[in-house]
């Protein structure tokens, strides 16, 4: 009957979500023996200037190296972080660790590189998180202009009032401020143009179909007008071949990162390539 059948509906469903919850639970569980074990690690990737194709810094991208499971991307895990609160651990480990790291690429490259780390949304509203950053500098004893720190168009959107005094703390301090995933997050430019930040960085979705499209073209060249017009350095992301780098210098974007110039890599490869350039 329709009523059993029902039934048996509910059971079946019921016995999926129980695997789903449990699921769910043992990478919470795997998350937070990752944090204790430090089963991280941290890759970088170049940010080339455009105008003499030199690195300018890189982006420090982190990744989760399970013991059983490999390799974990971002993507799959820090939303999990964010939403347990495992993330202010995390962060704080991405911090040092890029610090204690650019300690050693300063050894290497010339004085006005930096490392840029990404910031989510409950990092960046923390109470303390300014304070953090600015401990961590001080331990490791580098210059503050040469920590980038990366918060999305759409984080600063959460709370904008908020946003602008964190950043300005942040900049008080020379730290260096990158708008990430600009052209996505739909900020209006009265309030972009109060936003104490350093560069923009073009969303790689505005690059991807840039070379046999037009309007993309169009778009891109508006997109970098724009922050110069704001007094913004730019960066564009996911730039993968010639033609694209090659539209983009001819659109005085100042900087590049994506694939054509190298992926994220670990510490030793970085320095081994940097190097060349
Ligand atoms: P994002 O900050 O926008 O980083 C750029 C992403 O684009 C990276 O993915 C990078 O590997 C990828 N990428 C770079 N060049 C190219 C290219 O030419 N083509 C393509 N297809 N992709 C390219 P990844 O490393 O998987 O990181 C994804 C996202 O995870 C990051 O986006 C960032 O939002 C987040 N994330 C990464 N590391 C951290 C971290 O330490 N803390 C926090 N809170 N978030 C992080
Ligand atoms: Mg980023
Ligand atoms: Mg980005
Ligand atoms: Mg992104």
């Amino acid at each position: 009957s329709a009523k059993e059948k029902g039934k048996n509906t509910y059971c079946f469903y019921s016995l999926q979500m129980d695997e789903i919850l449990q699921k769910r639970f043992e990478f919470e569980q795997s998350l937070k023996k990752a944090v204790e074990n430090e089963e991280f690690v941290l890759y970088y990737q170049p940010i080339i200037n455009l105008n003499n194709m030199k690195i300018a810094g890189a982006e420090a991208l982190i990744r989760w190296i399970h013991p059983e499971k490999g390799f974990i991307p971002p993507l799959e895990f820090i939303p999990i972080a964010e939403q347990t609160g495992l993330i202010s651990q995390i962060g704080k480990w991405v911090v040092k660790r890029a610090l204690f790291d650019l300690g050693h690429f300063m050894q290497t490259l010339n004085g006005n590189f930096y490392v840029s780390v990404n910031v989510s949304l409950r990092e960046f509203s923390s109470a303390s998180f300014v304070e953090s950053i600015l401990s961590s500098i001080d331990n490791f004893k580098v210059e503050p202009s040469s920590l980038g720190i990366e918060i999305t168009e759409s984080v600063a959107m959460v709370d904008p009032q908020n946003t602008i005094d964190i950043l300005n703390s942040l900049k008080k301090n020379r730290i260096k401020i990158l708008l990430d995933d600009f052209g996505t997050g739909y900020s209006s430019l009265n309030y972009l143009k109060q936003l104490p930040i350093d560069v923009v960085k073009i969303d790689r979705s505005f690059i991807q179909n840039m070379t046999d499209d037009q309007k993309e073209q169009k778009i891109a060249k508006s997109l970098i007008d724009l922050s110069h017009i704001l007094e913004l350095k730019v960066v564009a992301e996911g730039i993968e071949n010639e033609k694209q780098a090659e539209l983009l210098k001819s659109f005085m974007c100042d900087f590049g990162q994506g694939y054509l110039f190298g992926k994220p890599m670990p510490k030793e490869e970085f320095l081994e390539l940097a190097k060349k350039f």
